[in-house]
């Protein structure tokens, strides 16, 4: 092309060279990669060369965040998604067929459990739900036709730990997909594909971002082949995520084990802490001895108790509004894993659905909280607690 007619292109020259590289990532929100030549692009789609062509079918910042949890999770051929629920619903999708019957547990993520319910069913996959701390009971749940079950290992709220060595073995022996749902633990806490699990998924939006400000999943298979047809599955339907978030999460990503070490550490300091205050009647906190799963929680969570804490208050809602009101800078919002400590309270928000008796008989009152432990000074934190938990219990005689 002569040189004076450059003037009039749209897209002119590439990036200018340089002899030194950046050390940031760059973002590539580019949607197209242009190549030189037909034959070159034949290349690309064969597998000959490697190169990008559409990024809803991938693009670099994906792959530097996938990569980055591949290592993490001792796996390759993970995909980046949307968000959580695009992973679990690439999971479950992408991988079962009409006829096949799945096995949830019955503690799991509010969306994951209605995708259990209402949507799977739909679609002619049959769902069953069962505890997952109890294998036997799994086990009645199976079917000829059980094709995956799905477990998180840290239930939410009640912090129960599922019984994954005892899932892996009726798994293996039944020639069924074990799915672990690992955003609670994180690979930190927990290591799936050491414990005999097949499929790995993460909500990137709470712990391992870290910061609220992107949301999106992850999921792999550790069968090359299940882990291929994933990631069709997820282009196909285009449940991947954009350049943007990619860039984001893995600037929140740089600083995961330092965030996530510092905020378990926290969380075991503000549960004895809470166990201290009159007030609080129940404390729940994995590496606590008066945990129901302690043993299981210290075998499996390599030494770490995760960073939830949940408490019960002495009260009704009325304690539980003056809780929030007087936890000062503290976020009273339903997430987890932010670098700040974030409260929710599953009987107005995760479980609100449920009715009041089936709350109770899951141990989830009006006083029910669970605090996700951020970053803060952890004598701060238990100042603010004293202080919000002393104000709870000031009007508990007219909740
Ligand atoms: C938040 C969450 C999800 C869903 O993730 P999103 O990024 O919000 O879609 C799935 N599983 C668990 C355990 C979660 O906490």
């Amino acid at each position: 092309m002569k040189k004076n007619a450059r003037g009039s292109l749209v897209r002119p020259d590439p990036l200018p060279d340089s002899a030194s590289h950046p050390v940031v990532t760059p973002l590539s929100p580019s949607v197209v990669y242009a190549s030189e030549t037909p034959d070159m692009l034949d290349d690309q789609y064969e597998g000959r060369l490697h190169g990008y062509t559409y990024s809803r079918e991938g693009h670099p910042n994906a792959d530097v965040v996938a990569a980055r949890l591949d290592a993490m999770e001792g796996v390759s051929g993970g995909i980046v998604t949307g968000s959580g629920m695009a992973a679990v619903t690439a999971v479950m999708l992408g991988l079962l067929d009409a006829g096949d019957h799945v096995v949830g547990g019955n503690q799991l993520y509010g969306r994951s459990m209605r995708l259990m319910n209402e949507d799977l069913p739909r679609l002619g996959i049959a769902t069953t739900l069962a505890d997952p701390g109890d294998a036997a009971a799994v086990a009645a749940a199976l079917r000829p036709e059980t094709r995956m079950l799905l477990v998180e290992v840290v239930s939410n709220p009640t912090l129960r730990v599922a019984d994954i060595e005892g899932l892996a073995a009726l798994c293996r022996e039944r020639n069924i997909l074990l799915a672990v749902d690992n955003t609670f633990t994180t690979p930190r806490g927990f290591r799936p594909f050491e414990h005999g699990a097949d499929i790995v998924i993460h909500s990137l939006t709470k712990l391992l971002a870290g910061h609220s400000d992107v949301m999106l999943g992850y999921a792999v298979a550790r069968d090359p082949a299940l882990a291929e047809k994933l990631r069709v599955f997820a282009v196909t339907t285009g449940l991947t995520p954009s350049p943007f978030d990619c860039w984001l999460a893995e600037r929140g990503m740089l600083s995961f084990e330092l965030r996530f070490d510092r905020a378990q550490q926290t969380a075991a300091i503000l549960a004895d802490h809470l166990a201290s205050l009159p007030g609080v009647t129940r404390v729940i906190y994995p590496l606590r001895a008066d945990h129901p799963d302690h043993d299981r929680a210290k075998l499996l969570l390599n030494g770490q108790g995760c960073n939830m804490v949940s408490f019960e208050l002495n009260g009704g809602r009325a304690s539980a509004n003056a809780f929030t009101r007087a936890a000062d800078g503290l976020s009273f919002a339903p997430t987890l894993g932010d670098v700040g400590t974030t409260l929710s309270h599953p009987a107005s928000s995760s479980h609100r659905v449920m009715s009041p008796a089936e709350r109770k008989a899951n141990g989830l009152s009006e006083g029910f909280f669970r605090v996700s432990v951020g970053l803060e000074d952890p004598d701060h934190l238990k100042s603010i607690f004293t202080d919000a938990v002393a104000a709870a219990t000031a009007v508990r005689t007219d909740a």
